[in-house]
C-alpha cells in the first residue's frame, strides 16, 4: 500500500538529513517574505590599515534573525531569491555610504557578491545604474568575489571584472586560499586586493608553516602590485606578525565585529580611530 511503500521511504532518510530538509523548506518559504517584510539588515566591520592604524573601510555583512548568512545565503541561491537579496546589499551599502557623508565619515564600503548573480551578463550595468541614482562613486564600493565563484568560469570572470575596473569599481578576491589553482590564474586577475582567508590567520601566531605560507601569499600578492588583508585577526600576536610581514590591512574580532551602523559611529569616537583619507 502507499502507507507502506512511504514508510519504507523515509526509513532512506537519516534523522539529520530529514531535519536538513524540514529546514530548508521553512527556511525557504520564510526567505520568500524576508525582503518585504524588511528582515534584513547590513552589519559593518571595520578594515584596519596594519601600519598606521587608520579605518580604510567597512565591510558589509548580511544579517537576518533567522538564520546566519553561511546557511541562508546558499540557500537563495538554490530558490532564486539571491537577486532580491543582492539588489537589497547594493542599495542599502549606497546609500549607508551617502548617510554617513553626511555625518562627515567619508569611507569605502565592501560587499559580497554570490556566484550566481556574478555570471549574469547585465550585473556591472545594474551595479552602475544603482550607485548613479544613490550618487555614490563607484570608486567607494569594492566588489568581493571568492575564489570558488571565479573557478567557475576564470575567463568571463575577468571580463566581468574589468568591466567594473573600467566603471570605477574595485574588486577583491574573497577567502582566498581556500580554493583550487590559486597561482596559476592571479598574474592575469585584475583584483586590486587578496584576503587571505582566516584559516590560515588562526594558527599564524604558533605555527611557523602558517607564517611562511601567509609570507608567500603577501610577498606573491604585492609583485603582482596587489594589496593583501588578512581576515579574522582574533589576537594581537597575530596582527603584530602580520604588521611585521607588511601585510597591508586586516578585519576581525581584535577591533571589532561587524557592527549596525549606529554602533559604528559610537565605536569610531570610542577608539578614537582616523578614517584614512580617501
Ligand atoms: P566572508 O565574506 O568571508 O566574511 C567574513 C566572515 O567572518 C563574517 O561572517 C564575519 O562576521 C566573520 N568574522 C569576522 N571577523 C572574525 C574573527 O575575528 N573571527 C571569526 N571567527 N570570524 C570573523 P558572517 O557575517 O557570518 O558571513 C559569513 C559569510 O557569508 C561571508 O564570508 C560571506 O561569504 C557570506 N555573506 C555575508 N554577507 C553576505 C552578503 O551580503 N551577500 C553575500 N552574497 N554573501 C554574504
Ligand atoms: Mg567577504
Ligand atoms: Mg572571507
Ligand atoms: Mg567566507
Amino acid at each position: 500500500s502507499a502507507k507502506a511503500s512511504g514508510k519504507r521511504c523515509y526509513e532512506f532518510f537519516s534523522d539529520s538529513l530529514y531535519v536538513d530538509l524540514v529546514w530548508e523548506r521553512e527556511t525557504s518559504k520564510q526567505l520568500f517574505t524576508a525582503i518585504e517584510e524588511q528582515e534584513f539588515t547590513l552589519n559593518y566591520q571595520p578594515q584596519i590599515c596594519l601600519q598606521s592604524e587608520q579605518v580604510m573601510g567597512f565591510e558589509a555583512l548580511i544579517r537576518w534573525p533567522r538564520s546566519t548568512p553561511d546557511r541562508f545565503i546558499p540557500l537563495a541561491e538554490r530558490n532564486g531569491m539571491i537577486h532580491g537579496i543582492s539588489e537589497f546589499v547594493m542599495v542599502t551599502a549606497c546609500e549607508q555610504l551617502k548617510k554617513w557623508q553626511q555625518q562627515g565619515l567619508n569611507t569605502r564600503i565592501a560587499i559580497n557578491l554570490s556566484a550566481l548573480q556574478f555570471y549574469q551578463s547585465h550585473l556591472c550595468d545594474s551595479y552602475s545604474k544603482i550607485a548613479a541614482e544613490k550618487g555614490v562613486d563607484p570608486s567607494l564600493i569594492e566588489l568581493e568575489i571568492t575564489e570558488g565563484t571565479l573557478i567557475k568560469n576564470v575567463a568571463q570572470a575577468i571580463e566581468t571584472i574589468t568591466q567594473f575596473n573600467a566603471r570605477g569599481f574595485t574588486v577583491s578576491l574573497d577567502d582566498f586560499g581556500t580554493g583550487y589553482s590559486s597561482f596559476a590564474y592571479l598574474k592575469s586577475l585584475p583584483v586590486s586586493k587578496i584576503k587571505i582567508d582566516r584559516s590560515f590567520i588562526k594558527d599564524i601566531h604558533e605555527s611557523d608553516a602558517e607564517v611562511a605560507i601567509v609570507n608567500g601569499i603577501i610577498n606573491l600578492a604585492h609583485n603582482l602590485g596587489m594589496q593583501v588583508l588578512a581576515e579574522g585577526v582574533e589576537l594581537r600576536s597575530q596582527f603584530d606578525l602580520l604588521r611585521d610581514l607588511e601585510c597591508d590591512a586586516m578585519q576581525g574580532w581584535l577591533y571589532a565585529p561587524a557592527m549596525p551602523p549606529d554602533d559604528v559611529t559610537h565605536w569610531l569616537n570610542e577608539k578614537e580611530l582616523a578614517l584614512m583619507p580617501l
